[in-house]
């Protein structure tokens, strides 16, 4: 592996999972049957362009991502720079508190005195209002401490899973346990439900392995390693049996011959963090060499179609790296450019001084 190939699974993982958020964000809040009255019998399979800019508009979890990727790299500007470092969490929530004011918000006061100026809150395009999250929403504007052992509120909605890729590009070296820490730390943000922090850190260091391991590990493999990780951390918790049975149904589902419909189905909707991490890696899973038909699969379901697909093809994206990403899926994606230009930044700080 040389440099070229990390950055191109970086820009895989910023660019795949956008485009899983644009597909899905028009059937965002659509039932199976009515994805298919409108798009026909194999569900919405292309973008769905905005009439008044002819591009595919990403939502809340596409401008969080950039956010969380923001923050991080603030904090190691700030001289922030090991893994699991505490001090980096204001940073990140600081960052957050730059979105809710793109999102026409007046933010309290910044935990962090010393954040760099945004680049983000100087594009126009990044002031729309996408159906952000209620729950990051109202967890943003309250000025409460919080972490994942005080937690903010009982919430474990998506909205706490879908903006987590850049921790796991951002920390190559970093140790699994440190990774899926630090995911369920900056999920502690905005929802303080373990099953919303959990699977967030399971998500970061599956993006970090997708990127980073050269061992040529397989998404299954991968899989298990961050689950052996998150299990060492959080084993002990009433509510990690239920995570993993979830989990490995996932894993499992994905080698049948089944429907994707019907084994999507026994996964959830998605609408909580769980169950969204498993419907992605489901797809993923399934479609390991395809990333057309993992993006198709991941959001033609009754549930939180932008989210689910934003995952999957974050996870995707990153796997198989961006110039194997199909053409079709860049052209008009909103942010494409802002996206690469993030790309090329995270790998600038992902790299140890
Ligand atoms: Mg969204």
């Amino acid at each position: 592996m040389n440099k070229n190939d990390y950055l191109d699974r970086i820009r895989g993982c910023l660019v795949g999972g956008a485009a899983g958020d644009a597909l899905g964000y028009a059937v965002e809040f659509d039932k199976l049957r009515s994805i298919r009255k409108e798009y026909g019998k194999q569900g919405i399979t292309e973008y769905n362009l905005d009439f008044l800019t002819g591009s595919a508009v990403v939502s809340d979890d596409t401008q969080m991502t950039l956010f969380t990727a923001e923050g991080i790299i603030a904090a190691k500007k700030c001289g922030v720079v090991k893994p699991a470092d505490k001090k980096m969490y204001p940073y990140v929530h600081s960052a957050y508190l730059n979105w809710y004011e793109t999102q026409g918000r007046k933010p309290g006061k910044m935990p962090v005195n010393d954040m760099p100026a945004s680049e983000l809150m100087d594009i126009p395009e990044m002031y729309k209002t996408r159906a952000p999250g209620l729950t990051c929403l109202s967890a943003l504007g309250s000025p409460k401490k919080r972490d994942l052992y005080n937690p903010i509120n009982d919430s474990k909605g998506c909205g706490t899973i879908m903006r987590m890729a850049p921790v796991g590009i951002l920390y190559p070296e970093a140790a699994p346990e440190e990774i899926v820490e630090m995911g369920a730390e900056i999920s502690a943000i905005t929802h303080g439900h373990p099953l919303g922090c959990f699977p967030s850190g399971i998500f970061a260091e599956i993006i970090r392995q997708a990127i980073w391991n050269d061992e040529k590990k397989t998404l299954a493999e991968i899989t298990g390693s961050a689950m052996d990780a998150a299990r060492n951390l959080y084993g002990k918790s009433d509510l990690w049996e239920d995570l993993e049975a979830l989990i490995d149904k996932a894993v499992s589902l994905a080698g049948n011959d089944g429907s994707d419909e019907s084994n999507i189905k026994k996964l959830g909707e998605g609408w909580v963090a769980e169950e969204a991490l498993a419907i992605a890696l489901y797809c993923a899973l399934r479609y390991e060499n395809d990333f057309s038909a993992c993006l198709i699969a991941s959001v033609n379901h009754d549930g939180d179609s932008d989210s689910t697909g934003a995952v999957a093809g974050n996870i995707l994206g990153a796997l198989i790296g961006y110039d194997r990403i199909d053409e079709k899926w860049k052209k008009n994606l909103q942010f494409h450019k802002l996206l690469l230009h993030f790309a090329d930044e995270c790998a600038a700080w992902s790299v140890s001084e």
